[in-house]
């Protein structure tokens, strides 16, 4: 049973406070038997450009292992914004682009975020939405005109609006797009069973955010006495489908 991370971080963050260096994501990925990591920088990242850079480079370390993420304040000039998503997934190979609502302050309703979309659009590769702290911009349900307005695009609802209040919002955005799907690292086991269970174990990723808490969310996910074609939807076969990952 392969298993595909979609949530992980290389470098240092001034937003949230954190630190992973590339032994803690490796050691992590090794003990908890990981077979491919999406890797990004924090949000509050000194040095984006370097650290995409070591993203970069760990992927061509670790072929078929490490796939990169993009991670960029939209709130720039359009054609350097353009101009970086397109060097890092046309010749570095990187999978998808992410929205961080908290970390770069944008709503995925506001006129910059549609950067993000159209990126992703031009280059087929899905969106990846921070939610949950940082309400309202986090609010999944703002995901929803966007899902509607890009119904061809594959959307990540990342921490499925993290906890009891907002896993709801996520249920709805994925309930009413097809496009959406959930990834659920700081949710409870709870909400797991319930989205896995209503929502089907097709629309459900592992993620895992952090590198103490990757094994809490995989020991998640096998405490849910999921059969087990329904378990390998969600640690791997899943991101591997969307992702078009070759592994
Ligand atoms: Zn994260």
């Amino acid at each position: 049973m392969k298993i595909v991370d979609i949530h992980l971080h290389l470098g240092h963050c001034n937003v949230f406070d954190l630190d992973t260096p590339e032994e803690a994501l490796m050691g992590t990925i090794e003990k908890n038997k990981i077979d491919a990591g999406f890797v990004q920088p924090y949000p509050g990242c000194p040095d984006v450009k370097k650290t995409h850079n070591d993203i970069a480079k760990l992927m061509k370390k670790y072929p078929k292992k490490i796939f990169g993420v993009v991670s960029l304040n939209p709130h720039q000039d359009e054609k350097e914004y353009n101009a970086e998503v397109d060097r890092l997934i046309k010749d570095e190979g990187f999978v998808g682009i992410k929205l961080h609502t908290i970390g770069h302050a944008i709503n995925p309703l506001a006129a910059d975020a549609k950067k993000v979309f159209e990126a992703a659009k031009r280059h087929k590769v899905p969106v990846l939405i921070h939610t949950g702290a940082g309400i309202p911009f986090a609010l999944p349900s703002h995901v929803i005109p966007m899902a509607q307005a890009y119904s061809d695009l594959p959307i990540v609802i990342y921490h499925c609006g993290m906890g009891h209040v907002y896993s709801t919002e996520a249920y709805i955005a994925a309930k009413l797009c097809k496009n959406v799907y959930l990834e659920g690292s700081w949710i409870s086991i709870n909400e797991k069973i319930w989205l896995v269970g209503d929502l089907g174990s097709e629309r459900m990723l592992l993620g895992t955010d952090l590198p103490e808490n990757t094994g809490v969310e995989i020991f998640q996910y096998k405490s849910m006495n999921l059969s087990d074609k329904d378990l390998a939807n969600v640690l791997g076969e899943n991101a591997i489908k969307l992702f078009k990952l070759k592994i």
